[in-house]
């Protein structure tokens, strides 16, 4: 039982994914009495694992460590300990029925050849052009890539994730654009190996546990309490404390740290009519993932494979017993297959059998397994995924975190502050907002 000085204020944390777990850690070894009210049974939100049979699945979509900040790489490393694989990336295309190494441009050989040749004339073309003009990711594509390898792979695959035309999205909501080097190109259209997108070729996983361990080793340095299966519904100011309810229990705190996605929020701090409006039309990807426990599978040894063709719902799926051998029984395989959909899209409303079901006929169609080798299939609904930083979401997010600033409420993680944050930003993010800057000078840690 921690002893806390009679004196140190109570901060109430909304949320138990990583943002939330990771805040909770940092600030309590800092001596803050620190408390977590996550919604679900389990902590984990977006990083939550399941075990099913004794096959392990991120049902929040497929997670994997990798980052170049290596400090935080370094300290994921750590909260995993011996509990780590590390895995070179094996990822591929399904392009007309044919697996076409990924990134599209490093794996042109695998295409037809008359598709390959043009691929690579289009490409040098836009080389030589060397148009910089572009306004959007669709012409950025054609400048950067030429016409063949947007219109095969990238503009297709690329509206079927966003679930938008790539001509609306605006490149500052892509973030790091891909910049292909020219010989790597050409090498990969006469078959000579070359990679691409290298800062993600080596990735680790836990090796028991699902992606979720990676936040459950963080709970486990936690000082301080953690209530699962509370969710928060209404926070109210109460002379000069906080009272957080979930409609039948109520916590008091003398600061609140809010991790919830801010849909949410402008509910639970009952918003002005006007920010919740503002916070309304932000826009968001929901995901269906469909976990599927198999006695074999046609495809082996891959790590995900992108599917642009947009007759088949998934767009990526991944191979979990090949990220890890304990995430399946032994001689068993396994796939997690996402699709991304509006949230207000009538498939996002259909009963989890009705999407798996669908799911595994598509993919049996594919031939990546045959269905009667379909041990088990479940399918999960994410509502807050991928948030979409368009231009309305530019013009109204100040105004909305402003409103939150004004009442002291502090917003930290993903859909919190609507930031698009892999795992590694997300604890970066927490340090920051903690004023930490070198991990170094925490002797907490090592
Ligand atoms: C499909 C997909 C794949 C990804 N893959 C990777 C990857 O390979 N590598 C990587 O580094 N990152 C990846 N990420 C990003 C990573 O998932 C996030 O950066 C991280 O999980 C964000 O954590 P968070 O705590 O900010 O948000 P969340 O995980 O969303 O946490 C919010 C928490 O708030 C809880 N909550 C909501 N409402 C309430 C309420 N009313 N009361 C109490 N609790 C509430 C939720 O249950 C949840 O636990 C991926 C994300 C997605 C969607």
């Amino acid at each position: 039982m921690k002893t806390v000085k009679p004196d140190t204020p109570k901060v109430g944390i909304l949320g138990g994914g990583l943002s939330g777990i990771s805040y909770a850690f940092f600030s309590s070894r800092m001596g803050y009495d620190v408390t977590v009210l996550e919604k679900e049974k389990a902590i984990g939100g977006l990083m939550r694992s399941i075990n099913e049979d004794g096959f392990v699945f991120d049902i929040g979509g497929s997670h994997v460590i990798f980052s170049k900040d290596k400090e935080i790489l370094d300290l994921m490393l750590r909260l995993l300990g011996e509990n780590k694989v590390r895995n070179r990336r094996n990822t591929a295309i399904l392009y007309k029925g044919r697996l076409v190494k990924y990134p599209f441009e490093n794996g042109l050989s695998n295409l037809p050849l008359t598709e390959n040749i043009s691929c690579l004339i289009h490409f040098l073309l836009a080389r030589i052009k060397r148009r910089k003009d572009h306004r959007n990711l669709k012409e950025f594509f054609y400048n950067s890539f030429g016409r063949a390898i947007s219109e095969k792979y990238l503009i297709p695959y690329n509206e079927k994730i966003w679930k938008m035309r790539v001509e609306d999205i605006s490149l500052d909501f892509i973030g790091r654009l891909p910049n292909p080097k020219v010989l790597d190109v050409i090498k990969a259209s006469l078959g000579v190996g070359s990679e691409g997108y290298v800062h993600q070729l080596y990735f680790y996983y836990p090796r028991k546990g699902g992606i979720q361990y990676l936040v459950e080793s963080l709970r486990k340095k936690v000082d301080g309490e953690i209530i699962t299966g509370f969710e928060v519904k209404n926070v109210k100011k109460e002379s000069d404390k906080w009272v957080v309810s979930n409609g039948y229990e109520e916590n008091v705190f003398d600061n609140i740290v809010s991790t919830v996605p801010l849909q949410e929020a402008v509910k639970i701090f009952n918003a002005s009519k006007e920010v919740s409006n503002d916070v309304s039309h932000l826009k968001y990807n929901s995901l269906l993932t469909v976990a599927i426990g198999l006695k074999e599978l046609n495809i082996k040894n891959l790590s995900w494979l992108y599917i642009p063709d947009r007759d088949i719902h998934s767009h990526r799926i991944s191979f979990p017993s090949n990220f890890s051998p304990e995430n399946a029984p032994e001689g068993k395989a396994s796939i997690l297959a996402e699709i991304t959909v509006k949230p207000d899209d009538p498939l996002f409303k259909k009963n989890s059998e009705e999407i798996a079901d669908m799911v595994v006929e598509e993919l049996d169609r594919l031939k990546i397994f045959s269905k009667d080798d379909v041990i088990f299939s479940r399918a999960f609904k994410i509502k807050y995924a991928y948030p979409l930083l368009d231009s309305y979401y530019r013009e109204k997010i100040e105004k909305i975190k402003a409103f939150f600033k004004e009442i002291g409420v502090k917003l930290v993680g993903r859909f919190a502050e609507f930031k698009y944050i892999n795992m590694d930003d997300a604890i970066r993010n927490v340090l920051t907002h903690l004023k930490i800057s070198n991990l170094q000078e925490l002797d907490f840690l090592y």
